[in-house]
C-alpha cells in the first residue's frame, strides 16, 4: 500500500465537529500529544460550520459564536488539527489510513477517540432520485457552506427539528417554502415541551423559526407524509398523504399535490457507525438515540481499551452532548494514559457530566421525534429504488427475503444493496426496516458489517506509480 509512515501521537481524535473540538482541546491541555483528524477543510463539523471566508462578515448567529469559541480554544490548545483527512480504513491499535492533500497517509497512536457524528436518513419515495430533491440536513450544508437555496421554491419535509431550522433558513436567504410537511403532529412536540423547556435558549430559537414561517405565511401540515415526488427531468410537484398517527402509516384518502421545484426531505439522523463496526466493537439497539450505537461505559470507553466514543457517534444527542461527551472521553483517555490522576479526573470530569446529563435531556427529547416508525416503509411501492449507488429497488429486497435472506447482511449479499460508494449510508436504514417489518425487529434484522473503504479513495493513490517488468509475481502453477 502507498501509504506514507512515521505519524506518531499519544492521541488521535476522528472527526473535527464539536464533539472532536472539545475532545482535542481537553486531551492536549493534560499534555496529550493530539491528532485531529477531519475530511473538511475547518473545524467545526456539521453544526458549527464555519462559513467560506469570501461571504464575508456575517452576523453572528449563537451557533457562529460557539464554533468560533471552540475554535479559538482548539487553536490555542497545542493540539494539531490536520484537515482535508479523509479516513478509509482504521485498524486496532491503532492505526487510521487517510487520503490527504498530499496523497496517502498513516497515522498511529495508542488512543483513538471517534467523534464521526450522524447522518441522515431519508425514506424512499417514488421519483426522490429526481434532481432537485435533496437531503433536509444536506440543504443546511447548502445554505451554510455555499450560500444555495435548494430550488425557487421548496418543500421541506420529513421529521425533527431541521424541519423548521430548514424552512426558516430558505426564508431568511430570500427564497419561498411551498409547504412544511412533518410527520409528527403538535401534539407529539407538545408532550416533548418539558424535556425541550431544559434549554430556553434552544426553544426560544425554535419559536423564532415557526414565527418565521407565520409570518411569511407558509402552510405547515402535521400529521403527512409525501408519498411522490412527481416530474420529468426534474421535480415539479410533492405530492402528499395524512398519516396514521401511531404508525406514520400514510392513508389513501386526503392526498394533495404541492407544486414546487425542490424538496428538502429528511426523517431524522443515525449515528455513524462505520467505524465501531470496523473494529468490531460490542453494540447495541437504542431506537431512541437514533439505532445501532457502540456499547460504552459511563466514561465513553468502547469494549476495545483505548478506543472512546464521542459525539453523535455515541447516539443523537446534539451539539452541546456532543460536546461535553468529547470532553467526558478525553478525560478518559488522559486518565487511562496516565497523564491524569484519579482525584484530578474527577475535579475536572464534574462540569461536563453535568453538562452531559442536561444536554442529553434535550437530545434525547428531539431525537424521539425523528425515531422511524414501521408505516412510511412499509408503504414504499416496489418499484422505488432503494439502494442509489447500485440501482436497487425494493421487489429486489423483498426476493431476497422471499428467498430465505435472514438479516441485513445477507438481503446485503444477494442483493448489492449498501455495496456502492456510499457504503450503505443512504439506503442501509431502509433495508433494515424492510428486513425487520419481515423479522419482527431491528435487533433481529442486525446491522452491516463493517468494511474498507469507509469514504471513496482513488485506486492511484494507494497503490502509486508502479512498472509490471518489477513486479514480483508468483511464478504460474505448473500445468
Ligand atoms: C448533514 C448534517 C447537517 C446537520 N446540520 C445541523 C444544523 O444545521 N443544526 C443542528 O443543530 N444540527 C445539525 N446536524 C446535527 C449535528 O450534526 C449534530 O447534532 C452535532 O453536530 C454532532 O456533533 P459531532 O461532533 O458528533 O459530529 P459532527 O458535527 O457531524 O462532526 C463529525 C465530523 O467528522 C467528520 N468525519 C466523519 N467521518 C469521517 C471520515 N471517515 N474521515 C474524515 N472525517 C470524517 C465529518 O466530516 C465531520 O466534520 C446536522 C447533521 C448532519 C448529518
Amino acid at each position: 500500500m502507498n501509504a506514507t509512515p512515521g505519524f506518531r501521537h499519544d492521541l488521535m481524535v476522528l472527526g473535527a465537529g464539536p464533539a472532536g473540538m472539545a475532545a482535542a482541546t481537553e486531551a492536549a491541555s493534560s499534555g496529550l500529544s493530539v491528532a485531529l483528524l477531519d475530511e473538511q477543510g475547518q473545524a467545526g463539523g456539521q453544526v458549527y460550520r464555519a462559513p467560506p471566508a469570501e461571504f464575508g462578515a456575517m452576523p453572528a448567529s449563537p451557533d457562529a459564536q460557539r464554533g468560533d469559541a471552540l475554535r479559538g480554544a482548539l487553536a490555542r490548545s497545542g493540539a494539531r488539527h490536520l484537515p482535508l483527512r479523509r479516513a478509509w480504513f482504521v485498524e486496532p491499535g491503532f492505526r487510521v489510513h487517510v487520503v490527504g492533500p498530499d496523497g496517502p497517509e498513516l497515522h498511529e497512536a495508542p488512543r483513538l477517540i471517534l467523534a464521526t457524528g450522524a447522518y441522515e436518513r431519508v425514506v424512499p419515495a417514488p421519483g426522490w432520485t429526481l434532481p432537485g430533491v435533496v437531503g433536509l440536513a444536506a440543504a443546511t450544508v447548502m445554505l451554510k457552506a455555499e450560500g444555495l437555496l435548494p430550488g425557487h421554491r421548496t418543500v421541506v419535509a420529513g421529521a425533527g427539528p431541521l424541519l423548521a431550522a430548514v424552512a426558516a433558513g430558505i426564508l431568511k436567504a430570500g427564497g419561498a417554502v411551498a409547504a412544511v410537511v412533518d410527520l409528527a403532529r403538535p401534539g407529539d412536540w407538545l408532550a416533548r415541551l418539558p424535556a425541550l423547556a431544559s434549554r430556553p435558549d434552544l426553544l426560544a430559537r425554535g419559536a423564532a423559526w415557526r414565527a418565521r414561517l407565520a409570518a411569511a405565511r407558509v402552510p405547515v401540515l402535521h400529521g403527512h407524509a409525501v408519498v411522490a415526488l412527481h416530474g420529468d427531468a426534474a421535480l415539479d410537484a410533492v405530492e402528499i398523504a395524512p398519516v396514521d398517527p401511531v404508525t406514520w402509516a400514510p392513508r389513501a384518502e386526503g392526498r394533495q399535490r404541492i407544486a414546487a421545484d425542490a424538496c428538502a426531505l429528511g426523517h431524522g439522523l443515525v449515528p455513524d457507525t462505520a467505524i465501531t463496526r470496523l473494529l468490531q466493537l460490542r453494540h447495541v439497539f437504542r431506537a431512541e438515540a437514533g439505532g445501532w450505537i457502540a456499547q460504552t461505559d459511563d466514561a465513553l470507553r468502547g469494549n476495545l481499551p483505548g478506543v472512546y466514543i464521542a459525539g453523535d457517534g455515541a447516539g443523537i444527542g446534539g451539539a452541546a452532548a456532543a460536546e461535553s461527551r468529547g470532553r467526558i472521553a478525553a478525560l478518559a483517555a488522559a486518565l487511562d494514559a496516565g497523564r491524569l490522576d484519579a482525584a484530578a479526573h474527577e475535579a475536572r470530569a464534574a462540569a461536563p457530566r453535568a453538562a452531559r446529563a442536561r444536554a442529553e435531556r434535550f437530545g434525547a427529547a428531539i431525537a424521539t421525534l425523528m425515531q422511524p416508525r414501521p408505516g412510511p416503509y412499509a408503504a414504499i411501492p416496489q418499484d422505488t429504488v432503494v439502494c442509489r449507488c447500485e440501482d436497487i429497488t425494493r421487489a429486489t429486497i423483498e426476493e431476497a427475503l422471499d428467498a430465505g435472506a435472514r438479516d441485513v447482511n445477507q438481503a446485503k449479499a444477494w442483493t448489492r444493496c449498501g455495496m456502492g460508494p456510499c457504503q450503505g449510508r443512504m439506503c442501509g436504514e431502509t433495508l433494515a426496516e424492510l428486513v425487520a417489518l419481515r423479522m419482527g425487529g431491528r435487533e433481529a434484522a442486525g446491522q452491516l458489517t463493517g468494511r474498507p473503504p469507509l469514504r471513496p479513495v482513488p485506486y492511484d493513490l494507494l497503490v502509486g506509480s508502479f512498472d509490471y517488468d518489477t513486479l514480483d509475481l508468483p511464478a504460474p502453477a505448473p500445468s
